[in-house]
């Protein structure tokens, strides 16, 4: 017997964003289902300690994603272990999602939060020797650098967290950036600076990531920005930091979007496809954090459920009013 896989919302990504709206769309009693991949948690989960979510001065990335997910499971949605390919509007109205093993989901709105992927360097031997000493994951792979010599690549807030963390694993940490300043805020700054183990390497742009006979990381060749001189750098890792692509290349057909690919969204989070919504890290905004990816996630799913309300009174394109809602 097929499955039915007719929801009134289909959730993509179970990020702070995804499992937000999950919990959301369950207390709504809608008939909701969230495809995830891998592990909920998102981003969460390549954050080892989270101290800027109100009410939790100090937890693991881990647990509040667990915390998250028992919350969304309580409500009601379900959570399918499924990787998205491609998210269609059709001429009716109705979306597919269809996943990589052919299953198609229809719905009359969709919450996309699937977050992004690590940007790459595109230097010779970042791909080659990835899982080889050249890593994305602070939180999975540090502890394979006890007593290492490491670096880190990036200027971010991102890059300033992760290289702390990893002081717990490695004796050193070079923290190499391509300018004079870190863009990571200034809290992060300070930890960074006042911590002894990460010596920090300005001005320096990676050319290529070298390993021994094993195939095992153990140079960093860094071209110097300003006078181009070349120098080696001896470490058993590479940690690369520096940003993050959104994943919206499964939504087919024109979205609207910003020069960087994040997608634009109205205040209600709807985006340039009527009915299809938008929160967390793909969406374009001042800062993604896991704060604004469930604020995001709140009014997309209140959104849509307004969205769904004015579709079954008999409205074929719901229009928003100007008290910002649906008009029913
Ligand atoms: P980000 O803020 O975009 O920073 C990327 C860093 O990588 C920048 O310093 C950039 O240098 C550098 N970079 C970019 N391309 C590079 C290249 N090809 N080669 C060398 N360096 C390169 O990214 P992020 O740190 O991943 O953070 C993403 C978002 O998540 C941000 O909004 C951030 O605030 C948030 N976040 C927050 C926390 C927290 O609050 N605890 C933790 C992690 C992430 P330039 O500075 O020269 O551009």
């Amino acid at each position: 017997m097929p499955e039915n896989l007719d929801y009134d919302v289909v959730i993509v990504g179970a990020g702070p964003a995804g499992l937000c709206a999950g919990m959301y769309a369950g207390r709504a009693m809608l008939k909701a289902v969230l495809i995830e991949r891998g592990a909920s948690g998102g981003e969460l989960l390549n954050t080892e300690i989270i101290e800027d979510y109100p009410g939790f001065e100090h937890i693991d990335g881990w647990d509040l994603a667990q915390k998250f997910e028992s919350h969304a499971l309580k409500f009601g949605v379900e959570i399918h272990r499924k990787t998205v390919e491609t998210v269609r509007k059709l001429d009716s109205g109705t979306f597919e999602t269809i996943t990589d093993g052919g299953d198609t989901y229809r719905s009359p709105t969709v919450i996309v939060t699937a977050g992004g992927t690590p940007i790459k360097l595109g230097v010779p031997g970042e791909l080659e020797f990835a899982g080889k000493g050249v890593s994305y994951c602070a939180i999975c792979d540090g502890a394979f650098f006890r007593g290492h010599t490491i670096a880190v690549i990036g200027g971010g807030d991102a890059a300033a967290e992760e290289s702390d963390f990893l002081t717990r694993y490695a004796e050193k940490v070079y923290l190499v950036h391509r300018r004079e300043e870190l863009r990571a805020s200034k809290i992060l700054q300070k930890r960074v600076f006042e911590n002894p183990k990460i010596v920090p390497i300005w001005n320096s742009v990676v050319e290529r990531i070298d390993a021994d006979e094993q195939g095992l990381v153990n140079n960093i060749v860094l071209r110097d920005a300003i006078t181009a001189e070349r120098r080696d750098l001896t470490a058993s890792g590479v940690f690369i930091f520096i940003g993050f692509r959104p994943n919206t290349g499964i939504i087919e057909g024109h979205i609207g979007h910003d020069s960087s690919g994040y997608l634009t969204t109205d205040a209600n989070m709807e985006t340039s496809i009527r009915g299809l919504f938008a929160a967390g890290d793909l969406r374009s905004q001042l800062t993604r954090q896991v704060t604004t990816a469930v604020g995001d996630a709140t009014t997309a799913t209140i959104a849509a459920e307004k969205y769904l309300t004015a579709l079954k009174s008999g409205q074929t394109s719901p229009e928003i009013a100007g008290s910002g809602g649906y008009a029913v």
